[in-house]
């Protein structure tokens, strides 16, 4: 029987003749089907991944060269182009194409390079996956397909936007999946679902083709079962792009093979915040073993020290307040008319007919943010909300990058509870804001920043530990968590 656990073991498997593509693709796709119910998945490529399996045991049983990514099986999310497939940012408002042709869905006329790269080395992209629309919110709960299902525990929420990408690795529906990060999107779902979540540096991986939330915080981010597959897609996915002018220049170090003994036993300078540690809205258990976590580390020789960041209270509402004004410009263009939803009533005049189509076409959040970012970037409040959160937003940049001079890493809870029951939160968006404390400061700095499930509530759910370095120095952050889940390892053997 097929089983995955790495893609290093799947690729051994492949070439001793042990299993095939076609083998994984039909072991994946019978999964998807016996757990529909999760709402994972908006729609599954079954054809085509089975087409593309074929073709690549063809070649590789002829002796052709394997690329990278050879037969892994990916899901992408809902925000992510995939040229002639399907997206709608999981929103009623890209769900028919200009003409109102009722039942044909709005589909992506390019792919996005993050896509372009995976294919280009062997990867089956498998489907499409279930998210909050536009990306915005920390539940999955505002999809216009419906809420996803944490496979761990049914009624509870997987955690968002990215929900679907991360119940199709936790659930084992796929190898591992993508998801955007524009403030935790990634992490805090891989935390809530015990799966490794890793958002590499703003610019690391090229944004064209992914659809914008708020462009100066939006990332691709990886689900996956470890630490090297992350890895892995990583590699591939990252670098300039002549597309995205934000993707970074910076050369790519190899992840591969630097996950060597040396590199193992390195030993790094761990920051803390005594302020994410002690707060009153942190789950004790999580405070708690993050604190032994600590303990941990310095017994195995490294150093970790608290620092002062007592810009703690001001990273939610700097965050909402820039994320919003951006979301409020980017979907600007959601307007009726070049593309997707369209109301129908013929309407009088032009004004008429935008505030209809947008009304019927968003759901409750967006439109909540689209107010939000409207009104602070108002005439009259510009200097009061806007510029201010901008000049916060300089001011965490350069306390990060003050820490980053004496440390490595800087280590905290990825979110102060672990995954909320469905419905819990629907009610109160500012509960909902306030629980990405943790997670929004990487993205406010453009720093790279993971996940890594490290543990297990007593309330039966996981969570995880949240690490981050400095921008564009994700080889040594794979480094030390590869390291760190080897330490977990080595702990339940005991
Ligand atoms: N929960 C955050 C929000 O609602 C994160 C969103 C994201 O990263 N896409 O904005």
């Amino acid at each position: 029987m097929f089983e995955f656990s790495s893609i290093e073991q799947y690729h051994a498997q492949l070439k001793e003749g042990k299993t095939t593509c076609r083998m994984a693709v039909e072991y994946f796709l019978n999964r998807i089907k016996d757990r529909q119910h999760l709402n994972a998945f908006i729609e599954v490529f079954a054809e085509e991944a089975l087409q593309q399996a074929d073709k690549l045991d063809k070649n590789r049983n002829s002796g052709s060269k394997t690329g990278k990514l050879h037969g892994v099986i990916i899901a992408l999310k809902d925000v992510i182009c995939y040229k002639d497939h399907r997206v709608s940012a999981a929103s009623a408002i890209l769900k028919t194409r200009p003409d109102d042709t009722v039942g044909l869905d709005f589909e992506s006329v390019y792919s996005a390079t993050a896509v372009e790269r995976l294919l280009a080395e062997e990867a089956i992209i498998i489907g499409n996956c279930n998210c909050d629309e536009f990306a915005m919110g920390s539940t999955n709960e505002n999809s216009v397909y419906g809420r996803v299902l944490n496979a761990q525990d049914e009624t509870k929420v997987p955690g968002g936007s990215s929900g679907g990408s991360a119940v199709a690795v936790q659930a084992g529906l796929c190898m591992a999946s993508l998801g955007s990060d524009t403030g935790g999107s990634v992490r805090q779902p891989a935390d809530f679902c015990g799966l490794v979540g890793l958002k590499p540096a703003y610019g690391r991986i090229s944004r064209y083709g992914l659809i914008a939330y708020a462009s100066s915080f939006d990332q691709i981010g990886i689900f996956a079962n470890n630490v090297p597959d992350a890895a892995r897609l990583l590699e591939v996915m990252a670098g300039p792009d002549e597309y995205d002018s934000t993707a970074s220049q910076k050369p790519l170090e190899k992840f591969f093979p630097s996950f060597g003994r040396s590199k193992m036993e390195a030993k790094f300078r761990f920051a803390y915040f005594e302020e994410t540690l002690k707060h009153p809205g942190n789950d004790p258990e999580i405070s708690s073993s993050i604190i032994q976590w600590i303990g941990q580390l310095k017994k195995e020789g490294h150093t970790a020290e608290p620092v002062k960041f007592e810009l703690l209270d001001y990273i939610v509402p700097a965050y909402y307040i820039l994320t919003t004004a951006e979301a409020s410009s980017n979907l600007s263009r959601y307007d009726g008319v070049r593309y997707g939803y369209r109301a129908t009533d013929k309407d009088p005049d032009l004004t008429s007919f935008y505030k209809k189509t947008r009304s019927e076409g968003f759901g409750k959040e967006v439109k909540r943010r689209i107010m939000l970012g409207t009104f602070v970037l108002s005439a009259g409040y510009y200097d009061a909300y806007y510029t201010k959160a901008q000049k916060a937003r300089q001011l965490i940049l350069k306390k990060i990058q003050g820490i980053f001079k004496d440390y490595d890493f800087i280590i905290m809870p990825t979110s102060p509870a672990t995954a909320f029951k469905i419905g819990e939160m629907v009610n109160d968006p500012i509960a909902m804001y306030l629980a990405d404390i943790y997670t929004v400061l990487a993205n406010l700095a453009g720093i790279p920043a993971i996940s890594l499930p490290l543990f297990k509530h007593s309330n039966g759910m996981p969570f995880g530990i949240q690490v981050m370095a400095n921008r564009f120095d994700e080889l040594t952050l794979l480094q030390v968590s590869h390291q760190m889940m080897q330490i977990q390892k080595g702990q339940l053997k005991e």
